[in-house]
């Protein structure tokens, strides 16, 4: 599991990569809020100090909420019952006080990541004669194998998780590249086309003009 640990006191944040490393997590350290809101993506869990160098840390967690439902722990020296309730309500998943007692912190974690997974996950998405595998990451049209390129997959991955309902193309864009240029809207066009030209079945993935999509169920 990868972990990215917001913090920009040296002590602490090295006390805790090296205590999670020897746990097994995959670890990396970010100074600043604004790493974190660039590389999201590639975390499972985020331990999230508030009090960062370029902005407040329930800052970043709103700016985070608005693209991603990573897990955060928040782990801050303001003890406060307020700074509680607050950093729960900005959509943090747990809190705790600094310093923080090892053992608790890791147990929290798994606590939090644990619940980000459904209880029975969903494998297949059968939509008309398409059907999704979403753990051998395959997909039959027909009954026949397509093949998509990781990016096609990706895209079929988010609509089919959403079937029947509209996603924005801004939440294809984060969850895809983590960015929402000219030229990555423009690379959505063309990795949309690609795999619509692949599964060639009209309907099956709608356009919401001026919005984005939907896998039809
Ligand atoms: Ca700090």
């Amino acid at each position: 599991m990868r972990v990215a640990v917001v913090e920009d006191d040296e002590g602490v944040g090295e006390a805790l990569v090296a205590a999670l490393t020897t746990r097994g997590y995959l670890v990396d350290r970010k100074r600043r809020g604004a790493d974190l809101l660039a590389s999201h993506r590639e975390y499972d869990a985020v331990i999230l100090d508030l009090g960062l160098p370029d902005m407040d840390g329930l800052e970043v967690l709103r700016l985070l909420r608005e693209v991603s439902s990573v897990p955060v722990l928040i782990l801050t020296a303001r003890a406060g019952e307020r700074s509680v309730v607050n950093g729960l309500r900005s959509g943090a998943d747990d809190y705790l006080v600094k310093p923080p007692r090892i053992a608790e912190l890791v147990a929290r974690l798994e606590t939090v990541t644990r619940r980000m997974m459904p209880a029975v996950p969903a494998q297949t998405v059968v939509t008309r004669d398409v059907r999704v595998d979403l753990v051998a990451r395959q997909v039959e049209v027909g009954g026949v194998a397509i093949t998509l390129t990781p990016t096609e997959f990706h895209l079929v991955r988010i609509l089919v998780e959403q079937s029947g309902s509209a996603v924005s193309r801004q939440q294809l864009m984060d969850r895809i590249w983590g960015d929402s240029s000219t030229s990555v809207s423009r690379a959505l066009d063309v990795h949309m086309a690609g795999l619509r030209a692949k599964l060639d079945r009209q309907g099956l993935i709608t356009t919401i003009r001026g919005f984005g999509y939907r896998w039809e169920m």
